[in-house]
C-alpha cells in the first residue's frame, strides 16, 4: 500500500479532507503516496499557527536559526540518494539531475544558514549634527510559498530556507502534481527541532488551499512559482489586500547561435538548455535562433545528438530524457506539436513512445522552419520542444531574441567579443548565458527575469533578504 503523508499545522500532523494520489510518470503503476487534500479551513489554522509562532521565531537568536537550517542542509545531503529516487519517482526527472536538484537543496540551506548570521545593516553619518542613522533589516511576517511540481525540491528550499533565516514564519502549499519532496523538506524541518507553528504544510489543490491561502488576512506576503496566468492572479489578490508579493513564472527562452560560434559547445548549449529535465524549467532555451551560414550544418549536427538521447524510466541511469510529468502537460505538448506543423513547421521527433512501462514518453521534438510570430515562438510549452528559427545576421538576431513578452534567460553562442558584449547589454532577459545553456544556476547569486517572466523582487543569493525583510531606518541622538 503507498505510504499516507498529512498536513502539518502547529507542529503536528494532520490528515486533510480525503487523499491524492501521486503518480509517478515513468511508470503509472506506481504510486508514490498518498497525499493529504488540505481545505481553506487548515489554511486557516495553519496561518493563525504561524501567526502566533511569529513573536517568538522573529525574535530567536541567529544561532538557533543558523543551526536549524545547517542541520536541514546536512540531513539533505545524508539523504541525498534516498531524496534523488523519490524526487525522480514523483516528477521523472532523471536519476542523475534528480541527485543534482536534491544537493541544489542542501546548499540552499547551508547558505541561507549563514546569510541568518550575515544580516548587516548600515550605520551611517546624519547630514545633521549630533545624529546617526541606522539602517537595518527585519523580518516580515508570515509568508505564504506556493510552488510548482518541475523543481520539487530547490524551489521550495529556495523559499523557504531564506523566509526561515530572516525570522519569518511560513505557510507552504506545494504543486499537488509532486508534493512529496517538499514534504520530507518540512519532516527535516521539525526534526531540526523548528519550533512548533514556525513551517506549516497544506497540501492539495490550488484553487482550494492556494485561494484560499493568498486570500488569508493573517498572511504578509505571498512568494509563487509557476505559470503567467496563475501568477498574474496570484499577484492582483495580493495587491488588493496589500500583501508583498514575488511571482516568478514562464519563460520562452532564446539562445542565438552565430555564424562563429563554436558548433559543438552550440550543440551541447542547446541538448542541455532545450531537453533536459525533459524541457520543464522556465528557463529551457526553447528558440533556437541560429544565424543563416551555420544553419545548415548546427541542424544537422543537433539532429544526429537528439537521435542518441535515450528516453526512458527516470530511475535508471541510462535515461537522459525522462517522462513528462502528467497527461495533462503531454496533451499539451502533443498540441503545441499538431499546431506547429499547421503553422508550416517541420517537426523532428516529438512522437509518443511505449516503452516497457507505462508512462508519459515523448521524444523529444526539434521544430525548423519556424519563424518567431508562430505561436510556438510566442507561447510557454513546457516540454521537450525546441525550435529553430533562421535570421540573416546579430541584429535580426537581437531583434528576434527581445520579440516575445517573456524575459527570463537568453543566451548567445559565439566567438565574437563584439557581439557579446553588445548581447550582453541589449538582450531583455534577467539572465544572460554566454556559450552555456540557458538553463542551471547558481544558489548565491540572484535570479529572476523581466517582462511577464517575474514580477516583484529577485530570489536567491543575498538579493533573496529584499523580498523576506522589512527595512528600518533609526535616527539615534547622541548629543
Ligand atoms: P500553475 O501556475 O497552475 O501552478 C503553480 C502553483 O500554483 C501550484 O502549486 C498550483 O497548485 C498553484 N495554484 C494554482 N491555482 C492557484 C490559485 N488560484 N491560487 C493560488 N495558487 C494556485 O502551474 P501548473 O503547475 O499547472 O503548470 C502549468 C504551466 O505553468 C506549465 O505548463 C508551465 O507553462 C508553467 N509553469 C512554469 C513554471 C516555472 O517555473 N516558470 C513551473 C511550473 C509550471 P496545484 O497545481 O497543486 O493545483
Amino acid at each position: 500500500m503507498a505510504p499516507r503523508y498529512d498536513n502539518f499545522i502547529a507542529g503536528e500532523w494532520v490528515p486533510g479532507d480525503g487523499l491524492t494520489p501521486n503518480i509517478n510518470p515513468s511508470d503509472t503503476s506506481d504510486i508514490v503516496g498518498e497525499f493529504a487534500a488540505g481545505t481553506a479551513e487548515q489554511v486557516a489554522d495553519a496561518v493563525r499557527a504561524a501567526r502566533e509562532a511569529f513573536p517568538t521565531w522573529s525574535q530567536s537568536p541567529i544561532q538557533q536559526r543558523f543551526d536549524i537550517l545547517d542541520a536541514v542542509g546536512n540531513q539533505i545531503i545524508q539523504r541525498a540518494e534516498e531524496l534523488a529516487r523519490l524526487l525522480a519517482r514523483e516528477e521523472g526527472k532523471p536519476i542523475g539531475e534528480a541527485l543534482g536538484e536534491v544537493k541544489r537543496a542542501a546548499q540552499l540551506f547551508k547558505f541561507f544558514a549563514g546569510e541568518a548570521v550575515r544580516n548587516t545593516g548600515e550605520l551611517v553619518d546624519s547630514v545633521r549634527p549630533g545624529l546617526q542613522v541606522e539602517m537595518t533589516h527585519e523580518p516580515l511576517g508570515v509568508i505564504g510559498v506556493i510552488t510548482p511540481w518541475n523543481f520539487p525540491i530547490a524551489i521550495p528550499a529556495w523559499k523557504l530556507a531564506p523566509a526561515l533565516a530572516y525570522g519569518n514564519t511560513v505557510v507552504l502549499k506545494p504543486s499537488e502534481v509532486a508534493p512529496a519532496c517538499a514534504w520530507e523538506l518540512v519532516n527535516m524541518l521539525d526534526r531540526a527541532g523548528l519550533p512548533a507553528g514556525v513551517v506549516n504544510l497544506v497540501m492539495g489543490s490550488g484553487s482550494v488551499v492556494g485561494d484560499a491561502l493568498v486570500r488569508a488576512d493573517g498572511v504578509d506576503a505571498v512568494s509563487f512559482t509557476g505559470s503567467v496566468a496563475t501568477g498574474r492572479h496570484v499577484a492582483e489578490i495580493c495587491a488588493r489586500s496589500g500583501k508583498r508579493v514575488q511571482t516568478e513564472m514562464g519563460g520562452k527562452n532564446p539562445l542565438v547561435v552565430l555564424d562563429d560560434a563554436d558548433l559543438g559547445i552550440a550543440v551541447e548549449a542547446a541538448i542541455n538548455g532545450a531537453y533536459y529535465s525533459t524541457g520543464q524549467r522556465c528557463t529551457a532555451s526553447s528558440r533556437l535562433v541560429v544565424t543563416e551560414k551555420i544553419h545548415d550544418r548546427f541542424v544537422e549536427a543537433l539532429t544526429r545528438r537528439l537521435a542518441e538521447l535515450r528516453v526512458g524510466d527516470a530511475l535508471d541511469p541510462a535515461t537522459q530524457i525522462g517522462p513528462v510529468v502528467d497527461q495533462r502537460q503531454l496533451d499539451k505538448d502533443l498540441h503545441y506539436l499538431t499546431l506547429a506543423r499547421q503553422e508550416g513547421g517541420r517537426v523532428i521527433g516529438g512522437e509518443r513512445l511505449t516503452l516497457d512501462k507505462d508512462g508519459y514518453y515523448l521524444s523529444p521534438a526539434l521544430v525548423l522552419d519556424t519563424d518567431n510570430s508562430m505561436k510556438v515562438n510566442q507561447e510557454e510549452i513546457f516540454g521537450p520542444v525546441a525550435t529553430v528559427i533562421k535570421v540573416a545576421d546579430y541584429d535580426e538576431a537581437l531583434a528576434t531574441v527581445n520579440d516575445t513578452s517573456f524575459g527570463l534567460s537568453a543566451g548567445i553562442c559565439s566567438s565574437s567579443l563584439k557581439y557579446v558584449t553588445h548581447f550582453k547589454r541589449h538582450a531583455q532577459a534577467g539572465l544572460v548565458m554566454v556559450n552555456a545553456p540557458t538553463a542551471g544556476v547558481d544558489y548565491h547569486v540572484s535570479f529572476g527575469g523581466r517582462k511577464a517572466s517575474s514580477y516583484g523582487y529577485r530570489e536567491q543569493g543575498r538579493a533573496a533578504r529584499e523580498f523576506f525583510t522589512l527595512h528600518k531606518t533609526t535616527y539615534i541622538f547622541a548629543g
